[in-house]
Formats: C-alpha cells, structure tokens, sequence
C-alpha cells in the first residue's frame, strides 16, 4: 500500500470499535427510484445476521437526485458510508472504489437495481463461515431479460472460459462475497482495463457456488447497451488472454500453406496438362481473403496495442468527490 492511498484510506474508513462483519458495496448510477428500497432489503437482509456490518454506497456520478438520497441514509446497528466519484467511471471503477474502501471481513457486491435479490446476504455468510473465501452466486433463471440478451450473454460466458487463461465461472456476475484476503488481493491488481469477472475469478481461494434466480430490475432501465457489451467483451478478452493473437498467427500459417498447396496444382496443371490460369474470378476472391485475414489480424493486434498505450498512462481508476472539501481526492489503485 502506498502512502498516497493509504492517506485516502484513512479519511474514507472511519475509525470503529469493531471491524464489520460484512460490508455490502453497492454501486449505482441514476438509480433514485430503487435505492430507498433497496437500503430497506438489504438492512433487513443484514439484521438477520445479528452483527455490526457495513453497507458502502458508491455514487458513480449519478445526475437525477440519488447521491442526495444515500447520503441521508442511516442505521442504528450497522454503518453507513456513501462514496461520491467526480464523474461516470463505470461500474467497474466504482466496484473497485467500493472494494478499496469497505472495511468488512468480508465484501459483497450487490446491483442497487435489486437483480441480485439481498435476502441471499444470509447465506452467503453462512458459505463463508463455513470456510469457503468466495461465495460465487450463479444465476439460474434471468427474469426480465430478453432471449437475445440472455443467448448473447451465455455464448460470452461459453467463449470466455474457453479462451481465458484463469477458469471463470459460467452464469456468475459481479453478485458475490469475498473473504477480506481475497478483496486484499483483488486490490492490488493495478491494471487500467478492469474487466471484473475476470479480476475477480484471478485470485482463485477456496470457492462455493449458490444458484439464484435473478430478478428482473425493479425500476428505471438497464445502464448497458450493445455497443457497451461489445466493448465489455473485446475489453474482456483482450485482457485476459492472448489466444487472439495465436489464431491470427494460426490463420497466417494455414492461409499460407493452403497457397502453397494451389501454387503447386496451378503449376502441376500448366506444366504437364497446359492448363491455361483460371481466370478472374477465382484471383478476386483470394485477394478479398488474404486481405480480411491481414485486416482482421492487424486488428487483433491493434487491440493489444491500444490496451499497452491506456495502461501506460497510469492514470487513477477513479477520482473521489471529496463534498467536505469540495475538491477531488486522488485514489491509486496500488493498494
Ligand atoms: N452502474 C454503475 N455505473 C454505470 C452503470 C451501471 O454504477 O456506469 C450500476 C447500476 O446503477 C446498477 C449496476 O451497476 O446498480 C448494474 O447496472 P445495470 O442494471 O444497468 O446492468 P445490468 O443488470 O442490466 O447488466
Ligand atoms: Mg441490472
């Protein structure tokens, strides 16, 4: 931990007598109409563990009137802590934020739209006392998605645990408990490009899956649209595996033995036959193919370059609102 996150770790985490025993991160963006509701489950969820918990709230640059809701949320038994960024980073940036922040022994990520029902709280921390570091929480039914939106959602899972070099678990999300020690470690992965199902399967510790069923959102609409999936899924890929560039090297390798092969039949069959040269048709068409193949592989190489060029800038995930002081607070993400 560096001296510069840790001072900003010092001012987010209020001193307490007792360390939480789980602390909820909740990241949301323009979510007024669901977060009152969603504070009542989940402080109902979390009195059913009889202990002291913490709940962080991260406001990922909402515009409606949600950070002026949160922050008037409150609780006699357990924390309350709302942390504002300067703009829209992203619920990945925010889920980092909120893992950077929580004090728990043990972090839960839960959508503030209530998809991930908080009545599974319970049993989560039932997993995890049980000895397991995280609990993955895998989704069986998906109420209120569209058939293309679930089809598109479960080939990306399928594509993803084939080329990801670090097994990640089909049908989970972000909707998960990790121990401390795994949050700890999560932390210290500084790259740029936060691609969270794979960050958070990285660590590996022991794991136990529940099944749920996810709800539909309770109000207001989805924040994600195609053009942001595909982007998620090439940020995803490109992050966590280099097999792209093996296939476009593979692609390289039958294109050129596949000519090689003609070369020597277009010769066989000029020499021994006098076979005239098939005419235009056919030299368009390899053309056309040997083109795509460079393009498409330019292309997968341009994407490893464009990651190297945004990691090399180093620049923070986030930046903290810092209200009292009405100027933002630096976090690194080194921590
Ligand atoms: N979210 C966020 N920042 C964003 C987009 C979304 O913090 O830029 C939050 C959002 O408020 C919600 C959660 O991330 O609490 C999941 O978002 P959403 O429901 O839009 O995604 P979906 O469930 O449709 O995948
Ligand atoms: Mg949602």
């Amino acid at each position: 931990m560096n001296t510069v996150s840790y001072k900003a770790y010092e001012q987010l985490a209020p001193a307490t007598k007792a360390q939480p025993l789980v602390t909820v991160v909740i990241p949301f963006f323009n979510e007024a109409e669901v977060l009152a509701t969603c504070h009542a489950r989940v402080c109902m969820a979390l009195s059913n563990l009889h202990q002291h918990c913490e709940i962080l709230y991260i406001d990922d640059g909402s515009q409606d009137n949600s950070w002026s809701l949160v922050s008037q949320f409150s609780h006699p038994l357990h924390q309350v802590r709302c942390l504002r960024l300067s703009r829209n980073f992203g619920k990945e940036a925010a889920m980092s934020a909120g893992m950077t922040a929580a004090s728990g022994r043990c972090v839960i990520l839960l959508d503030a739209d209530l998809q991930d029902p908080p009545e599974y709280i319970p049993e989560m921390v039932k997993a995890w006392e049980a000895g397991a570091q995280v609990v993955e929480m895998q989704r069986q039914e998906r109420h209120g998605e569209g058939w293309l939106k679930r089809t598109t959602a479960h080939c990306f899972y399928r594509f993803m645990s084939h080329v990801s070099d670090h097994p990640i678990t089909e049908n989970v999300g972000d909707f998960r408990l990790m121990d401390q020690k795994v949050v700890a470690v999560i932390n210290t992965l500084p790259e740029r490009t936060r691609f969270m199902k794979g960050l958070l399967a990285w660590p590996g510790f022991t794991r136990t899956i529940l099944s749920f069923d996810r709800d539909a959102r309770l109000a207001g609409t989805t924040k994600w649209n195609y053009p942001k999936l595909i982007h998620l899924a090439l940020e995803g890929i490109t992050s966590f595996s280099t097999k792209p560039l093996r296939w476009a090297t593979m692609a390289g390798l039958a294109t050129s033995f596949i000519t090689f092969v003609m070369a020597i039949v277009i010769f066989t069959k000029t020499l021994v036959w006098g076979d005239a040269v098939a005419g235009y048709p056919s030299t368009i068409l390899i053309i056309l193919f040997l083109g795509g193949i460079q393009l498409l592989s330019i292309g997968v190489l341009g994407e490893y370059v464009g990651r190297l060029f945004i990691e090399s800038k180093q620049r923070p995930l986030y930046v903290l609102m810092d209200d009292a002081m009405q100027k933002p607070t630096f976090q690194s993400m080194e921590t």
